[in-house]
């Protein structure tokens, strides 16, 4: 993790970070009854920070958090947070738990959520190729919701750290679903697939933005069902999230994935996602 920045949002109030306490009793420690996004800050401005909101609306909904605001202010509480840390790149973690509450399973009446927020630094992008492994999909059903209790995830990305890799990419009943902490493109004959938007995969904003930013390009994407036997004749594969973009994966449980260099379909598609960015982010500081 980068390092962290000092100032961030508790329950309405900015704040030292390092003297930013919750309860003990918050159902987001005792259960990880939370919900969260990583919004990536390019000078200063969120980037497509609606699609987060819109995101964790859906993920707030689908675990019965009533919404502690509405858009416009969490906008605000997210511009002050960026400015108080000093603008610049910078990526801001936002959760939402559902408050605080002696322990018991059943969701309590009346809940006030406890909203969070804070801030880190943000490297450049790095698109150093990385190795990664397989492993079965043992997380959820639920995996669209973008939960914290992330136990799953958090011993399946380190079986990748234990093995000198650096990604889980996870087969569920042996079809591709996702990375332990990121979505999955691979490249076969020159054609590039990802796995359907279902339950079983988190609904990546990098993901959507690649998809409709090479739909009706000579590069268009097909989401479909991805099996395991595929996996031989895949010559390309990268992972997308919002705080490292595109990464190319050119190992695989200790092989090469084509001829273990990154592939010209990878070059051009991630070319033409830091040029989409550039460019969104030109339009937003001239509005
Ligand atoms: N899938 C999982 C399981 C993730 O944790 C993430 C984000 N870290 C992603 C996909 C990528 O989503 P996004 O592009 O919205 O960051």
């Amino acid at each position: 993790m980068s390092a962290l920045l000092k100032t961030c949002y508790l329950n309405g109030a900015f704040q030292d970070i390092e003297n930013t306490t919750i309860s003990v009793l918050d159902r987001g420690f005792i259960f990880g009854d939370a919900v969260y996004e990583v919004i990536p800050v390019f000078q200063g401005v969120a980037f497509h920070l609606d699609l987060h909101l819109k995101r964790l609306a859906a993920s707030m909904e689908a675990i019965r958090i009533s919404p502690p605001c509405n858009d416009e202010k969490w906008q605000q509480i997210v511009e002050e947070l960026i400015g108080l840390n000093g603008k610049g790149d910078q990526s801001i973690y936002l959760q939402v738990t559902r408050g605080v509450a002696p322990r018991d399973h059943a969701i309590p009446q009346n809940m006030t959520p406890t909203v969070f927020l804070f801030s880190a630094e943000i490297g450049a992008a790095d698109v150093q190729p990385i190795a990664a492994i397989t492993a079965e999909d043992i997380r959820w059903q639920r995996c669209d919701i973008k939960a914290t209790s992330l136990l799953a995830n958090v011993l399946l990305r380190s079986r990748a750290i234990d093995d000198l890799a650096v990604e889980s990419i996870l087969f569920r009943d042996d079809v591709l679903t996702e990375g332990a902490a990121s979505n999955v493109f691979i490249v076969i004959d020159n054609v590039i697939y990802t796995s359907r938007e279902t339950s079983h995969i988190l609904a990546g904003i990098t993901r959507r933005l690649l998809i409709d930013l090479l739909t009706g390009t000579s590069f268009e994407v097909v989401e479909r069902d991805i099996p395991l036997s595929l996996l031989s004749e895949v010559s390309e594969m990268w992972i997308t999230s919002s705080s490292k973009d595109l990464v190319p994966v050119t190992m695989l449980d200790g092989q090469k994935i084509g001829n273990g260099e990154v592939g010209k379909v990878f070059q051009h598609v991630a070319n033409a996602f830091q040029s989409y960015k550039t460019q969104w982010l030109e339009a937003q500081t001239q509005e």
